[in-house]
């Protein structure tokens, strides 16, 4: 994994203490940390812990051998993706279309010859940070730059069962905003544009950093709110009610524009699935709309099994 100031790691997994060692002295001034292990099982590990930018595998180890290590490397969803570069000393064909058909991403021959080890590390690199951005782009929204539907599916998911795990708070806000059509229909497509723009810049102006704000779909939006209980994410959800009807939008200023909110949380633990958990907040949504629109309902659920009421007693 890198975060944008860290260098890449690049993890070597290779019996042979003597290849570390060259390797550490002859590719010490490219611009990634390099993390070397004797064992396929330790690398395997340390490559689940660590998930690095790239691995350099060695076929030929005791135990568990470079084909085993790139057939869990391919079957773990964390380094699926993973480039993976083989080495070896063999250098038959049926080797090499063995590591190509188990997803490796390239071939080195030992002995090495050093510019093209760097050559071919440096385009496995390349191909993961493509990799990288891809995988983020098909999480964000493109008319908001929110987070989309298949991030949120994924950290709502996350958050719900570390809530569950840990008896944290946890609460969830549907918004919809109200008669939405009629905008589009009165005032064109632009102008509802401008208004699911304008939207998503009033909930994140009124979440905290840490709320996971996301464009569900369409004009309505979901806020994860964690360490955060059902009350204090309505009170939340309340103050961007209010901030949206007084926005004066640019392209219809005699037209408020409001929302509608579900509000479905727990003081701890949660005691529900995500899938049905986020349907008790869309319920609550759909019963404010039932209730005439603009405004919050919120839905207490009852604490889960490792919730703070237990815990206390
Ligand atoms: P309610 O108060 O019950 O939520 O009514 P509504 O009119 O807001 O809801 P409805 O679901 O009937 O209409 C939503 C509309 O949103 C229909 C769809 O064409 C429009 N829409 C969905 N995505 C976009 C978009 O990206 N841009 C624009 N301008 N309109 C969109
Ligand atoms: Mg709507
Ligand atoms: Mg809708």
């Amino acid at each position: 994994m890198q975060t944008p100031e860290s260098k890449p790691l690049v993890v070597l997994i290779d019996d042979s203490v003597d290849i570390h060692r060259l390797l550490m002295a002859r590719l010490r001034l490219e611009p990634f940390d390099l993390l070397c292990f004797e064992r396929g099982a330790e690398g395997l590990a340390a490559c689940a812990q660590r998930k690095p930018s790239l691995v350099l595998l060695d076929i030929d180890m005791p135990g568990m051998d470079g084909f085993a290590v790139l057939r869990a490397l391919r079957g773990s969803p964390a380094t699926a993706n993973t480039p993976v570069v083989m080495l070896s000393g063999f250098c038959s064909a049926q080797d090499k279309v063995a590591c190509f058909d188990l997803g490796a991403t390239d071939y080195v021959t030992k002995p090495f010859d050093f510019s093209e080890l760097r050559a071919r590390v440096r385009s496995g690199l390349r191909l993961e940070r493509l990799l990288r951005l891809l995988a983020e782009r098909a999480e964000v929204d493109g008319l908001t730059g929110l987070a989309n539907r298949s991030a949120f599916n994924r950290r709502w998911g996350q958050e719900v069962a570390e809530a569950v795990r840990y008896g944290k708070k946890l609460a969830l806000a549907v918004l919809d905003i109200d008669n939405f059509k009629r905008i589009n229909d009165t005032y064109g497509h632009p102008a509802g544009d401008e208004v699911i723009q304008g939207f998503a810049s009033v909930i994140v102006g009124n979440v905290r950093d840490s709320d996971i704000t996301c464009r569900y779909g369409g004009e309505e939006f979901c806020v994860i709110m964690p360490e955060t209980a059902s009350e204090e994410a309505g009170l939340v959800a309340e103050r961007i009610r209010q901030a949206v009807q007084q926005v004066r939008w640019a392209k219809h200023a005699e037209h408020p524009v409001t929302v509608s909110v579900g509000v479905a949380g727990t003081a701890g633990g949660g005691a529900l699935p995500a899938t049905e958990w986020f349907e008790r907040a869309d319920k609550a949504l759909y019963a404010a709309k039932n209730a005439g629109r603009n405004r919050v309902v919120i839905d207490a659920l009852p604490a889960g099994p490792t919730g703070p009421m237990k815990l206390a007693g």
